[in-house]
């Protein structure tokens, strides 16, 4: 049904009045209200929601100082906190500690675990102090390589009681991307798990830590939690068993935490740029916990009584701020599964829906897609009506995705809400509000208070209505990154050099009459596939790394059901041009996947004769990405290439390629 708003929104879908009724925030008049406090007074408006939102120690005295030369902010100056205790303390305090904090289900349907928040602390509490007992201190960086079991967010937030600096590590990397984590971040302290369990499958995690740490002389101590139950090899003096450090007899069920300054470092988490490099984005505690748990309550309307349901993985920035640090602060009762969506069958998340009575669900795109391929039949099995709101992350949502969601798993009465942000804002920028706002299919909706995005044409002025440019944040807000760990030079060339006065996100977009934002996707090298960012560099650099391989150039291409697939197109050495073409790019997709992880394995590999270039040898990029796009009619520019022919060649090669499926 498509209702016209009052606000004057033609086109866009209502929230059901029940939600809008009890919601934060109620109506778009109340979203404009706040949005205009949050620019005409930024300082009073953030100071109210960190009062709101946060236990201090200590209140602060400067709510943001930027200094827009050398881009560094400091937000909540002064204040001192600590984000294990405004997670767990404070709920027990206020007599909330037999909530349920986490039901965790595991990859095989079945018994799955129950934390409560006096159990969660109970269990962050001993881990602390298992990290004190081995000197782990504040600011020490401590990696943390697990699947998705309870014992991850345990970790994390047992470094943030002590102080430490969590370096979480996805559980699909590989050793090589372990190894360059643990190396740039300087972890001395490793916490993985003998093996994963994925789709009834064994991932040696243990193993691969193993490989990594033959690079890592620097890491002293290692916590093995036992998932799988598997063997693994346990070096003497280094490992050590999680659940035996746990119950030492030495070790109390209580541990002190640490006092921590607004601006001390919460975590480090390494994502995708277009520089090359995986960078390690820097969180600092005060301003990140104030926009994860702001954003999760306003967006997502999120209530006593509701179950939310973050379906990420934490070893992504989503699973940091919305299944750890956002719900935890506030207090809700979530979901935490460790397995697939389509596992053992199509049916698999919707049966924890009903089992969780989950009322808020939060996922991405691409599994929406690899769903909505095995058909309806499966969400009609389950009863669904717990739900309440729906959201999205991670890359665009097309109209059609969005409507099968809204109407196939929310019932046609639960908002979809598309939510756009990045590793590097910590928290939701642009979102529609559950209660407020009403919805356009395949639109993010609105800034969020406090934040000024800007749509930039290259040469610095705005776009107009409708037109498409560089998507970039104005202002400061609380959740922003500081820096890059240890290269503050990149960090500012990296987000700041294109346009000096704004935040460059990397993310094409475009604004309508309405000023609802509408998401393009990346507008530079990095690729999103399934929702998770890859720089093309990296797999570029990886290809390149192999015996065959001269030279490899990669680019994004449209994908059925991950959003965006990887194409490469690569160059052998002469004496390899006659190995059989489909050996080569097995062996190459091999590679791939040991040195960065399966996600950053191509889905097309070109063998190709050459690449082409301009005059001045540089590789025509724009010319690739067509040719992966399929659009071949807009390769315009020819005049510049150093040899035209060589696009001819890389068209038909592409066709023959995808035409053979
Ligand atoms: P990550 O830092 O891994 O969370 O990835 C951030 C990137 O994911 C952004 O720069 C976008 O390209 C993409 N992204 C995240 N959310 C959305 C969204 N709602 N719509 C479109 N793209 C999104």
């Amino acid at each position: 049904m498509s209702q016209e708003a009052s606000e004057g929104i033609v086109g866009a879908l209502l929230p059901p009045e029940e939600l809008s009724r009890n919601a934060y925030v109620k109506s778009m008049g109340e979203y404009r209200d706040l949005y205009r406090r949050s620019l005409d007074d930024p300082d009073g408006f953030w100071a109210e929601v960190a009062e709101q939102q946060l236990d201090w120690y200590r209140r602060w005295h400067t709510v943001l100082s930027w200094d827009p030369e050398r881009k560094e902010a400091r937000w909540f100056e002064g204040g001192v906190l600590n984000a294990a205790y405004n997670c767990l303390d404070r709920h027990l305090a206020a007599g909330r500690g037999e909530r349920i904090a986490i039901h965790w289900d595991p990859d095989e349907p079945g018994e799955g675990r129950t934390l409560t928040y006096r159990q969660l602390h109970e269990e962050v509490c001993r881990f602390a102090n298992v990290l004190r007992k081995y000197g782990v201190g504040k600011g020490d960086r401590v990696c943390i390589y697990l699947p998705m079991i309870p014992e991850l967010p345990i970790a994390m937030l047992a470094c943030a009681r002590i102080g430490a600096v969590h370096v979480v590590v996805f559980g699909g990397f590989s050793s090589g991307a372990l190894r360059d984590r643990i190396l740039d971040s300087g972890s001395r302290t490793l916490v993985c798990c003998d093996a994963g369990r994925r789709c009834g499958k064994v991932i040696p995690l243990m193993r691969n830590a193993d490989w990594a740490l033959r690079d890592c002389p620097g890491v002293q101590n290692v916590f093995v939690v036992r998932r799988a139950g598997v063997a693994v090899e346990m070096k003497e003096g280094r490992d050590h068993w999680w659940d035996e450090e746990l119950a030492a007899e030495d070790i109390e069920g209580d541990c002190p935490p640490e006092e921590m300054n607004a601006e001390d470092p919460l975590f480090i988490l390494y994502t995708a740029s277009s520089t090359g490099r995986p960078v390690g984005v820097l969180h600092t505690t005060g301003g990140y916990l104030v926009q994860a748990s702001i954003t999760h309550r306003w967006v997502f309307d999120v209530h006593d009584e509701d179950v939310w349901w973050c379906a990420a993985d934490v070893g992504w920035v989503t699973g940091h701020s919305y299944l750890v640090y956002g719900p935890l602060v506030n207090g809700s009762s979530q979901v935490m599964f460790e397995g697939v969506a389509t596992y053992p069958h199509p049916d698999r998340f919707w049966q924890i829906c009903e089992k969780y009575r989950v009322s808020v669900l939060y996922t991405a795109p691409t599994v929406i897609r690899s769903l909505m391929k095995h058909g309806d039949k499966w969400t009609t099995t389950c009863d669904l009506s717990s739900l309440r709101v729906l959201g999205t992350v991670g890359e665009p949502v097309s109209p059609d995705v969005w409507l099968w969601y809204r109407n196939n798993i929310g019932g046609g009465r639960c908002p979809v809400l598309d939510t756009w942000w990045q590793t590097e804002t910590g928290g939701i920028l642009i979102a529609p509000l559950a209660g407020a706002t009403p919805t356009k299919p395949g639109s993010s909706g609105f800034p969020f208070p406090g934040v000024v995005p800007v749509i930039l044409r290259q040469d610095r002025t705005e776009a107009d209505v409708d037109e498409s440019g560089f998507l970039c944040i104005k202002q400061p807000w609380p959740g922003m990154m500081r820096t890059i760990y240890g290269n503050h030079k990149l960090f500012v060339e990296t987000y700041y050099s294109l346009f000096p006065d704004a935040y460059l996100t990397g993310d094409g977009c475009r604004v309508d009459a309405d000023g609802y934002y509408w998401l393009q996707g990346r507008v530079d090298n990095v690729i999103n596939a399934s929702g998770f960012r890859i720089g093309a560099c990296e797999v570029e650099s990886a290809l390149a790394g192999h015996q065959f391989v001269s030279e490899a150039a990669v680019v994004g291409m449209p994908h059925a059901v991950k959003g965006q697939g990887i194409y490469a197109f690569v160059i052998l050495k002469g004496e390899y041009e006659k190995l059989d073409s489909d050996e080569v790019r097995t062996d190459l997709l091999r590679y791939v996947g040991n040195r960065i992880g399966p996600i950053a394995r191509p889905d097309v590999i070109q063998l190709a004769a050459a690449l082409p270039r301009t005059r001045s040898g540089k590789v025509m990029r724009g010319i690739l990405r067509n040719i992966a796009e399929g659009k071949t009619d807009r390769l315009a520019d020819r005049e510049t290439l150093a040899d035209p022919g060589v696009v001819e060649q890389l068209i038909a090669g592409s066709k023959e390629l995808l035409d053979k499926g």
